[in-house]
């Protein structure tokens, strides 16, 4: 379903001021979701890009990454990994803390979830400072597979999260 040539991706991606702080321009996703033809074009589009890697499966840390890591992963006939906060997920787990601006975080996947030398995309709808998929892919490395890329719908170019996440391939649809 092709939305209207005229339209691309930024026109469904909302800029909301001092949101959820002040000084913070955040990046609304909601428009796109909303609309069908666009998001399919949006999932379409990371498919096309991440189209020469070897992916065995893809992992995204909760909650805005699934909605783009799970219609992805059906569309690639791949298999998906949620990552969550603590707490969440109800089996085994492996667990990775890391360093916020202001204290510490903590990420947590299944032990089964992903395999000793399975290749793993890590998808995410925005990179901003890195510290979320920077985090996703250690535990990916902690359970002896490698990260074969990582993808965001969006790039905040500004605040220079691709440097943290130097080593692996970065694929990003719109720059800001
Ligand atoms: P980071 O770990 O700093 O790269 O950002 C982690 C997550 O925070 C991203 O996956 C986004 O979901 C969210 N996020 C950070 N900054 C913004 C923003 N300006 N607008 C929308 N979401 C944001």
């Amino acid at each position: 379903m092709p939305t209207d040539a005229s339209e691309s991706l930024t026109d469904f991606i909302r800029t909301i001021p001092d949101f959820p702080k002040p000084g913070i321009q955040f990046k609304d996703i909601t428009p796109l979701l909303l609309n069908p033809a666009a998001f399919e074009n949006a999932i379409d589009e990371m498919a096309r890009i991440v189209a020469d890697l070897e992916i065995d499966v893809i992992a995204a840390a909760e909650a805005r990454g699934f909605l783009f890591a799970a219609p992805l992963a059906l569309k690639l006939g791949k298999g998906m990994v949620p990552i969550r906060k603590p707490g969440k997920l109800p089996y085994k787990k492996r667990s990775y803390s890391y360093e916020l601006e202001y204290g510490t975080d903590t990420l947590e996947m299944h032990v089964d979830g992903i395999l000793p030398g399975q290749n793993v995309l890590v998808v995410d709808d925005l990179l901003a400072t890195g510290g979320t998929v920077q985090a996703c892919c250690r535990m990916i490395e902690d359970c002896d597979a490698k990260v074969c890329g990582c993808l965001f719908l969006i790039n905040l170019s500004f605040l220079n999260g691709a440097d943290k996440l130097k080593p692996y391939p970065i694929f990003t649809l719109v720059d800001y």
